[in-house]
């Protein structure tokens, strides 16, 4: 890995202070095994920083920073690194919350300024800053690492460290391969599932856990490098083991398919078929369902039956159950159960599905926003109904709803 340093800093062209930030870092990557090719020297100056950094970029895999962090009018290498890769700048909360408990703490009001100590770049990570209030970050882009550290020494050299080595650690041998796994969830939500995983996720950082979302449903990347792949494999075994304690029965597969394939895989194995009546989900089911190809052996069909006139019209639901004083109402769990123990017997499937709610923006029949009955009705069993309470906008809530009916289906 090749590196450069870039010291930001009209002081130091002046000769006023002596780049002693760059003689530390340049020990310490030594110490890394990191080659460093060049130290740049630059002023407060963006059209000048903006070049150093086009110039690193090109050269570099690893450019540092040192200086320009703090709140000043002087202070802009985020600012700049930020407007080259074409990334916004997000505030960092609880840096943002540090800064602010200090001035209010010395009775002082604080000057906007101060904000851009909690600046950091769009999907960088945030270096903790323990001996000041400027955050340093570290990101990315296009196989180049940056890294921006504050110009005290006394912040620079704990920050980089503590969490700029612990940033680097992993991204230092490109040549070690990547061995990941894919695990997908179904049935809970990313915040739920980041809840449950915390401290496994917090407390190690090989292999590397990374949660995401991905249309409406939640995945895990669990990846680590290794010269030795039996190696390599055992420990996201391991790992995969410990996740299954915790979440295991909402993990639905391990490779990169969505809920609703491997439903249809499971229909498939086990030769049997599904239809569904939809009214908020308004087809969703059977555009999600049909996408898959040869799902036709499987998925017989879906109505939708959006109004009540239609529920009643092609499904025989009594018009005194979905509406008129004391009906349960076209969003309830008896509507739910009669739409899929009727969509099952009209299509001879062994499943029937039936979703019905409220998909928003407002309220229907008197019911919240995101009530949501999912009912599945199988031959020669009891009809199953579950009440959903989902959150989101209304392409979120109808989302969550399918993906819920695909989740229950699986179980
Ligand atoms: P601040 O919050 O203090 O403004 P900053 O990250 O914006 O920090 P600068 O304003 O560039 O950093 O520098 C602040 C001080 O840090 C300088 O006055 C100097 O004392 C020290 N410093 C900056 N760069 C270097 C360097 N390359 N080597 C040694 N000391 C440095
Ligand atoms: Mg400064």
């Amino acid at each position: 890995m090749k590196a450069e340093i870039i010291a930001v800093g009209t002081e130091l062209l002046l000769g006023q202070i002596v780049n002693t930030n760059a003689q530390f870092l340049s020990q310490r990557l030594a110490t890394l095994g990191i080659d460093v090719y060049f130290q740049t020297v630059v002023g407060d100056n963006a059209a000048r920083l903006r070049e150093a950094i086009r110039v690193a970029s090109g050269r570099a895999d690893l450019v540092l920073f040192t200086g320009g962090l703090g709140p000043t009018q002087d202070d802009l290498t985020k600012e700049t690194l930020a407007d080259l890769l074409g990334r916004k700048i997000d505030i960092h909360g609880p840096s943002m919350a540090k800064i602010e408990a200090l001035f209010a703490s010395r009775g002082m009001p604080m000057v906007e300024s101060n904000r851009k100590q909690a600046f950091m770049l769009e999907g960088s990570e945030p270096l903790p800053n323990e001996t000041g209030l400027a955050i340093g970050d570290a990101l990315t882009v296009e196989h180049t690492h940056y890294m921006l550290l504050p110009g005290p020494p006394r912040e620079m050299r704990p920050m980089f460290d503590g969490p700029g080595v612990q940033w680097l650690t992993p991204r230092l041998d490109v040549r070690r391969p990547i061995y990941s796994r894919l695990l997908r969830f179904a049935g809970i939500g990313e915040s739920n599932l980041e809840a449950a995983l915390l401290e496994l996720i917090d407390g190690q950082s090989d292999p590397t856990i990374a949660p995401y979302a991905k249309e409406g449903e939640v995945a895990l990347r669990i990846s680590t490098k290794a010269d030795d792949e039996a190696e390599a494999l055992a420990r996201i075994d391991r790992t995969v083991d410990a996740i299954k304690e915790r979440v295991g029965e909402f993990i639905y597969a391990q490779d990169d398919i969505a809920i609703e394939e491997a439903v249809v895989r499971l229909l498939r194995n086990s030769m049997r078929t599904m239809a569904a009546a939809e009214s908020l989900s308004g087809g969703l089911l059977a555009e999600l369902t049909t996408s898959i190809p040869g799902s036709s052996s499987e998925f017989l069909g879906s109505v939708v039956v959006y109004t009540n006139a239609m529920k009643h019209k092609l499904l025989g639901i009594p018009m005194a159950q979905l509406e008129g004083a004391g009906a349960p109402g076209a969003v309830s769990e008896s509507t739910a159960i009669m739409m899929a123990e009727r969509i099952r017997d009209i299509a001879g499937s062994d499943f029937g599905v039936a979703l019905t709610g409220v998909a928003g923006p407002s309220e229907s029949e008197g019911k919240p926003v995101g009530l949501v009955y999912l009912a599945i009705a199988q031959s020669g069993h009891q009809t199953e109904v579950f009440t959903l309470h989902l959150e989101g906008g209304r392409e979120s809530i109808r989302l969550r709803a399918v993906k819920a009916a695909f989740y229950r289906l699986w179980l």
